[in-house]
């Protein structure tokens, strides 16, 4: 084994993962974790909870610093990669230092979209890392307007705190309902009333035309001529794969496609997280999942690959969401299904909507009902077993 060890790029939650499982199996050469943040790696789901109600408003990592020194895993923070060499196994810093690799991990999230509309103005942000999230919190401390652009589900938990902290919330939505194209138009539906119902201005079928103001948004224009005034504009209108320094690569500009056990197309190459766009053995294509279990377990598969160990069984696409107290989850590829049942009260906002295709469950969103995840995950860890690739 080379003594250049492993580079991991990126140092979010694919990156610690990968990290934790290499030194847990006893890989003893160098591990490296090279983050264009400032702090250790941290959890990105309370940014748009947690943290958007609490006083405390600590960076929530993953280990404490001590972890890092006792697992002899260096942390290289605050700098970017900025090219990758793949013949030479090597890794350029911004900073102009230059990493060995025998093994490189991919593992450098996402960005949130912005709108070109947008840019320039001071008060308008994008939410992904812990210093967008508190100065939101900031900014909903003074019961601001605030006008939410996507009413996907960090515009939709964004929107849920900040009327939370007494803010007047609109969400702008380019779509006939929230969600619609994932979860289909009864469920985009439930999100819509559970919105309305906490006071929400959803403004669906709409898009942003003008912008007012200068330096600082006053209000802005929608497509149908209706104008808002804002104090604040949160841009959630999705993330793209942070790839930029893979561009000599010969890696694909759109996401990095790697297989079951998270190899890419270059040797010694992985890729884990919002980055990649795994293998679906269910869609049976590559897809990009943007969700933490998925990063997870991606970040412990390319660990296990390089420890030389067998993959585990395919788990099915899963995330969740908090808003207005409850709890939401969604398992599984709901796309797939022919038909839709609902069991139990939604407008109680206690149920679980399971999506079948010839009888045969394909997704499930579960609403108030945590403990019921396990035994749908089995059921769909089962139901792709026994489904012939
Ligand atoms: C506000 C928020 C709330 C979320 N809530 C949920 C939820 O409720 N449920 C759910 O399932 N998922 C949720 N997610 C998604 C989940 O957090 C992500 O899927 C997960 O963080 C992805 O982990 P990652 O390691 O792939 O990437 P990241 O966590 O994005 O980490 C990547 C790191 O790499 C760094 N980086 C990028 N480019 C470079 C470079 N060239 N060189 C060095 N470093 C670089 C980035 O700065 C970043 O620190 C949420 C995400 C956000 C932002």
């Amino acid at each position: 084994m080379s003594t250049d060890g492993v580079v991991i790029v990126g140092g979010g939650l694919a990156a610690q993962r990968c990290a934790e499982a290499l030194r847990r199996g006893g890989y003893e050469a160098p591990v490296r974790i090279v983050c264009g943040e400032r702090h250790r790696p941290y959890d990105r789901p309370p940014l748009s909870k947690d943290l958007l109600f609490e006083d405390d408003v600590a960076v929530p990592a993953f280990r404490p610093e001590a972890w890092y020194e006792d697992k002899a895993v260096e942390l290289i923070l605050g700098v970017r990669a900025r090219a990758l060499d793949p013949r030479a196994r090597r890794v350029a810093l911004a900073d102009g230092r230059e990493l060995h690799y025998s093994e490189l991990v991919i593992a450098t999230g996402a960005r949130a979209r912005e709108l070109p509309l947008f840019s320039g103005y001071a008060n308008v942000s994008t939410l992904r890392a812990v210093e967008d999230s508190r100065l939101i919190r900031t900014l909903l401390a003074g019961r601001r307007r605030v006008v939410v652009i996507g009413a996907g589900f960090i515009g939709q938990e964004v929107a849920a705190a900040a009327r939370a902290a007494g803010a007047a919330v609109v969400v702008v939505e380019l779509e006939t309902l929230p969600l619609v194209g994932l979860l289909g138009p009864e469920l985009g539906q439930w999100f819509a009333d559970l919105h309305r119902s906490h006071g929400v201005e959803l403004l669906l079928e709409q898009h942003v035309r003008e912008v007012h103001g200068t330096g600082t948004v006053e209000a802005l224009t929608l497509g149908d001529g209706r104008r808002l005034a804002c104090d604040h504009v949160l841009v959630a209108v999705g993330i793209s794969p942070d790839l930029d320094w893979l561009a000599s690569s010969g890696l694909p500009a759109s996401g990095v496609p790697a297989d079951a056990l998270g190899r890419t197309a270059l040797p010694g190459v992985y890729a884990a997280g919002d980055v990649a766009a795994s293998f679906d053995p269910v869609l049976e294509r590559h897809v990009l999942s943007g969700h933490w279990e998925s990063a997870s377990r991606e970040g412990l598969q390319v660990a296990n690959t390089i420890l030389g160990r067998e993959p585990g069984p395919p788990y099915p696409a899963s995330f969740w969401s908090d808003q207005y107290g409850l709890r939401i989850q969604y398992l599984g590829h709901a796309q797939l299904a022919d038909a839709l049942a609902v069991d139990g009260d939604p407008r109680a906002n206690d149920f679980i909507a399971t999506y079948t295709r010839d009888g045969r469950l394909v997704a499930a969103l579960i609403v108030g009902r945590p403990r019921a995840v396990g035994e749908i995950r089995e059921r769909l860890i089962q139901t792709q077993e026994r489904t012939p690739a």
